[in-house]
């Protein structure tokens, strides 16, 4: 039955490899980081995994009748991806992702874009769960497009994010909890575009002295002000050295009772 699980990885690692060629590289005027997971060296709290339903194995065919098992893993579908119906977002339903170690999720999605008022992309498309992209899309939509009007007088076109998904542990470690990437709960930022085809980085544009850069300090930090409204963990740069380049926003449950929230 591992080869179910297996095949599911496989096309989990397909996808990400897809939406990894899509990453910029060059000509936005900051360095968009490889997109091999991206290691937070600041340990993510302590937080309870959020219990997402993890697809079991099918148990309906016994041992004894169950043909050889290899032959059997090869003829058992993929399960029906879980429908995300959103109020603002643009999703594909994805497979359930069962990755290694405690990685993956049911509802999973390719998050495409946010479709209200805003009509905001994102360079690349994540793999998230559909809670996560609720939330996101939410926050862009009700908060950030506002931002973006109020603060550099123009709309937003496109968010720059890492992939999402990853399997991987706090810290990268062999052992310990897992990262809210690896549930699909989490996303890493790196900037915005604008119609304009102005791009605001984290990287480049979170500090500094230049009165002329000031919309673009206080929309950034407008963002993060936002986020820490909507997420239960966002960590940007000041956090620590690691998040100078990117703004962490995930789901992930602090506390017995998930209320607790870390914005940095
Ligand atoms: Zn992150």
């Amino acid at each position: 039955m591992d080869f179910t699980g297996r095949g599911r990885c496989l096309i989990a690692a397909a996808f990400l490899a897809a939406t990894a060629a899509c990453l910029p590289d060059a000509g936005y005027g900051f360095v968009v980081p490889s997109v091999t997971p991206v290691p937070d060296k600041r340990p993510e709290p302590q937080s309870t995994v959020v219990p997402l339903p993890v697809p079991k194995p099918d148990l309906s065919v016994s041992e004894s009748t169950a043909p050889q098992e290899a032959d059997a893993a090869e003829e058992i579908p993929e399960a029906a991806p879980v429908p995300c119906t959103l109020q603002f977002a643009d999703t594909v339903d994805l497979p359930a992702v069962v990755g290694e170690n405690g990685c993956g999720f049911s509802s999973a999605v390719r998050l495409a874009g946010v479709n209200g008022t805003a009509n905001v992309g994102f360079v690349p498309e994540p793999m998230v769960n559909c809670r996560f992209a609720g939330a996101l899309s939410n926050w862009i939509e009700e908060d950030l497009a506002q931002i973006a009007m109020e603060t550099k007088g123009e709309r937003l076109k496109a968010v720059h994010v890492g992939p999402g998904y990853q399997c991987r542990r706090r810290n990268n470690l062999e052992d310990g909890k897992l990262s809210e990437h690896a549930l699909g709960n989490a996303l890493d930022i790196l900037g915005f575009e604008f119609v304009s085809g102005d791009i605001v980085s984290v990287e480049n544009d979170w500090s500094g002295e230049d009165p002329d850069t000031e919309p673009r300090r206080k929309f950034l930090h407008s963002v993060h002000d936002a986020a820490c409204k909507r997420f239960t963990t966002v960590l940007g740069p000041g956090a620590d050295d690691y998040h100078e380049g990117h703004i962490h926003v995930d789901i992930g449950c602090h506390g017995k009772t998930c209320t607790y929230r870390i914005c940095q």
